[in-house]
């Protein structure tokens, strides 16, 4: 199989990801709740992942909380800055995990910037919302279903300049973009530990710029008479048993990352993207590209986007095919009636990948032009 969604997930992540999976089961109990040698080993695993992810994204150790993924930090980080009825500036590319908890709190969403690859009108857009006053903000680093790339630098010192706390949504940039707390200077930046960063599944991190309020109340192993949460971190938003092998597979990733070096991937991945566009283009299908983009792109053949993604998972071809869970994205490029099929390089982009898929989606109907 030519696994090309790895904007939902990585997959085949490397073998030392599962060799730490495999050794924290075997070598860990429960981290902070016992001072015998099990108990510390896996207090061990979680802190040397945090210190790891603390040093990548560029924050203090105790800033670094795990999470189950990206949904459950974005959900902590939106409840604790948006109040019900709040008013909210998003982008125009956000995911129903932004979203669904915004319409949840019935928060008044004020949609900024709907080009595609248009950091001009990404940015006066944003800006001209901030103005009409927001009390948070909360944007994505890079959207899921379009690889366009949103300045985020300039949209956090706009928010900064106005005294707008605002949220990052870092899933399809952790582990291929830099991400800095401290360069960003976010009031949180919620990322998953499987997709770029090469965890496994159900893990995830909530970097926090302040102090967060906890979706989940319960056992932290620490002040243990006190019956609220307590009031330092990570230990407010980690209640329960954290996920001891899938962050010390989330430590693996990190450390290879940085082993072989982020921007090779991030290079690798947006060649292979834009080469699979451009073949797509000849095609004869709507294709979405345009500069600001990631390893990550989409197109609508002639056809049914479903029925092409499953033409192409026949010939071996792993893409996703629908909504992406981020109709608002969809609502912006004009594509909420079709969907489009993605196609989501990872680190093993190549030219190899993009011709096999290119072979199979030349079976595709393409567009009446
Ligand atoms: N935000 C974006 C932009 C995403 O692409 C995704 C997942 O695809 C999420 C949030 C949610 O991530 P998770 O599945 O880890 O909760």
């Amino acid at each position: 199989m030519i696994y090309l969604d790895n904007g939902a997930t990585s997959f085949r992540k490397p073998d030392r990801v599962r060799r730490a999976v495999a050794e924290a089961m075997a070598r860990c109990a429960n981290p902070g709740r016992g001072g015998y040698g099990a108990a510390m080993a896996a207090a061990e695993t979680v802190f040397r992942c945090r210190e790891a992810a603390a040093e990548f994204f560029e924050c203090e150790a105790e800033q670094v909380a795990f999470t189950s993924n990206c949904t459950h930090g974005l959900n902590i980080a939106i409840r604790t800055l948006v109040k019900p009825g709040g008013r909210v500036v998003v982008s125009g590319f956000e995911h129903n995990a932004v979203t669904r908890p915004l319409h949840g709190l019935g928060a008044e969403l004020m949609v900024a910037g709907r080009k595609l690859f248009d950091w001009e009108d990404t940015l006066e857009e944003f800006d001209r919302a901030l103005r009409q006053g927001a009390d948070a903000a909360v944007f994505t680093h890079v959207s899921n279903v379009f690889g366009y790339i949103l300045p985020v630098a300039e949209m956090a010192a706009l928010c900064r300049e106005r005294g707008v706390p605002f949220i990052i949504d870092a899933a399809q940039s952790a582990g291929t973009l830099p991400v800095s707390l401290k360069a960003l200077g976010a009031d949180f930046i919620a990322m998953p530990g499987h997709k770029g960063l090469l965890g496994p599944q159900g893990t995830g991190i909530l970097l926090c710029g302040r102090m967060p309020e906890p979706l989940l109340l319960g056992g932290t192993g620490s002040d243990s008479i006190n019956q609220r949460m307590p009031d330092f971190l990570p230990d407010r938003v980690e209640a329960g048993t954290v996920n001891v092998p899938g962050i010390g597979g989330l430590h693996a990733g990190i450390a290879y990352l940085r082993s072989v070096g982020m921007d090779g991937i991030h290079r690798r991945e947006a060649l292979q993207a834009r080469r699979c566009g451009e073949g797509l283009e000849r095609l004869g299908m709507r294709v979405f590209r345009g500069d600001h983009q990631s390893g990550t792109v989409s197109f609508v053949p002639g056809g049914d986007c479903e029925e092409a993604a499953a033409a192409l998972a026949r010939q071996g071809i792993a893409v996703r095919a629908g909504l992406h869970c981020a109709p608002l994205a969809h609502e912006s490029a004009g594509t909420l009636e079709t969907g489009t099929v993605r196609v989501s390089f990872g680190p093993d982009a190549s030219p190899e990948q993009t011709r096999a898929f290119l072979r199979a989606a030349a079976k595709l109907p393409a567009m009446e032009s």
